[in-house]
């Protein structure tokens, strides 16, 4: 197919899936038009590089855990997938959940593995944009939109998890129980990082990370706090890679920090503000993006059983039975309720934390010459408790906690319908297949390989059935926006 006809069907194909967006189309067309662009850049480069190579990078990491694919990471450099939610202004690609989830959809129709590396590099830059933490948006977005466009990918990681703390890092009831090892000690300057976080995807090959650790394992809520960690830093190390089922191209790996001191600089927010600014946010963000991945493998693997029950066997096609044509109805059914799931979700958040990053006064911090961003006096000010407090006063000008609890109810809902379809719909494909080796088998045995991890990243399932129920059902669990407090603070 030529690359025109590709970018066409595209298009038609967007248009058909997602009537809601042609609806958006009627009121604002650039806005169609640019979230179109998005997945026809995915879809290129899916047909160009993952498609070529995925089942290859599979094979190679099951016999050597350490291998990172590096050539399809700089691959991705060419299609602006390490910028695809940097704002425009700051040389990316300006999307947020709704454009990142859609992308994320795409590329994982066709490698749920490669597509990670960019969902977990994107995860890992989310707490700087939803933090508002812009002395640090000049830095590190603007170097890492840059060294994209160098062809030299700039990757990031988010490291929550500990060993033996992954639900709980993740809820604040559970949080005030559970068994931390790793802390954050106060020393002059800044803080002392010790101790262990695990199964971080891209974490042995990020340059950057965003973490959170407590400053106080008695008082662990409410000493939570966000940190933005170099590799560089003295005492950080990769203690090892796992052996993971699914998802091989993207490594998870175990980090030990050793006395890593991390300047006070580097704290996003405040301290004791980690758990809403760290990981409810995040979460906000990053759970409708985990159902569209679990679409886009779905979608991949429904694409793949058409065209093997559009192949004659014996003279008959098994898409002419009609218990063929009930399966593929019955599984599209489920693809398009997580699509309207995460679709949800992603238009809830950019119409909340979104509305914020949208703003005209974010909007016009960024109109300002770079130069003057990045000058002492500028830094200075948003370093201080005065340039947090004006942040968080526009935060919470242009949203609510209610509005960003209903995007995180919203957002686990999606994580959940669409993880429990992926692996549904892999496993029936699966089946539908029986013993006949033919061309699609090692790409849906490998789709049912990567959908398992979308039930248990960015929560459980099980959790997030919990977090919903919370969030959106009971009232249990609301995010709290940062105070605007402007002065005398921590
Ligand atoms: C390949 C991979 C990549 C990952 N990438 C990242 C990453 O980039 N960054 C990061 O920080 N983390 C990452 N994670 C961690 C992931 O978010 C955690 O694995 C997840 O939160 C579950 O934590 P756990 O593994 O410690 O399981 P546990 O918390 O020990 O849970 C074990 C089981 O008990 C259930 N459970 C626990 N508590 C409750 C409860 N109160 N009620 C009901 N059921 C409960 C869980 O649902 C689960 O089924 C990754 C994990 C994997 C496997």
């Amino acid at each position: 197919m030529s690359p025109r006809a590709a970018s066409g069907e595209t298009a038609r194909r967007l248009k058909a899936d997602f009537p809601a967006l042609e609806a958006l189309r009627a009121r604002d067309r650039g806005m169609f038009d640019s979230l179109v662009g998005v997945v026809q850049e995915c879809a290129a480069f899916n047909r160009r590089h993952a498609l070529p190579a995925a089942l290859e990078i599979d094979r190679r990491v099951r016999e050597d855990h350490d291998y990172f694919a590096w050539d399809i990471a700089e691959a991705g450099c060419g299609h602006g997938l390490f910028s695809l939610i940097i704002p425009e202004r700051l040389g990316g690609r300006g999307g947020l959940a709704v454009a990142f989830s859609l992308a994320m959809e795409e590329l994982c129709s066709a490698c749920a593995g490669i597509a990670n590396i960019f969902g977990a590099h994107a995860l890992g830059l989310v707490p700087l944009l939803t933090s508002g933490s812009m002395a640090h948006w000049d830095t590190h977005l603007r170097e890492t939109a840059l060294a994209e466009k160098r062809g030299e990918p700039l990757i990031w990681a988010y490291a929550i998890t500990e060993p033996s703390a992954g639900t709980d890092v993740e809820e604040p009831h559970f949080l005030t129980r559970a068994r931390l090892s790793m802390r954050a000690e106060r020393v002059k300057g800044g803080y002392l990082l010790n101790g262990r976080k695990c199964f971080i995807s891209n974490g042995a090959v990020a340059r950057w990370l965003t973490l959170t650790t407590c400053t106080d394992t008695a008082r662990p809520l409410e000493t939570w706090t966000l940190f933005l960690i170099d590799r560089e830093m003295p005492g950080f190390s990769v203690a090892r890679n796992e052996v993971k089922m699914g998802q091989r191209a993207c490594p998870a790996s175990e980090l030990l920090f050793e006395d890593v001191f991390v300047p006070e600089d580097n704290v996003l927010g405040r301290e004791g503000e980690g758990m809403d600014l760290g990981a409810l946010l995040v979460l906000a963000a990053s759970r409708a993006p985990v159902g569209a991945i679990a679409t886009g493998i779905a979608r991949g693997t429904l694409e793949r059983l058409r065209e093997w029950a559009g192949e004659r066997r014996g003279g008959r096609r098994p898409l002419d039975e009609q218990s063929v044509q009930m399966a593929l109805a019955d599984m599209h059914i489920e693809l398009q309720k997580s699509r309207w799931a995460y679709l949800n979700a992603a238009l809830a958040f950019d119409r909340s934390l979104g509305r914020v990053l949208d703003s005209s006064l974010t909007g016009g911090v960024l109109r300002l010459p770079a130069s003057l961003r990045a000058g002492r006096n500028w830094q200075r000010l948003m370093k201080s408790p005065l340039g947090r407090g004006i942040v968080n006063a526009v935060m919470r000008a242009n949203t609510t906690g209610e509005e960003v609890t209903r995007a995180l109810a919203l957002a686990s809902l999606a994580k959940v319908v669409g993880g429990d379809t992926a692996v549904q719909v892999t496993a029936r494909c699966l089946e539908m297949l029986g013993t006949e080796p033919c061309p699609q088998r090692p790409w849906l045995e490998k789709a049912f390989r990567d959908a398992k991890l979308t039930q248990i990243y960015e929560g459980t399932n099980q959790l997030n059935r919990l977090t919903y129920y919370l969030a959106g059902l009971e009232g249990g669990l609301e995010v709290a926006l940062p105070e605007p407090l402007l002065m005398g603070v921590r």
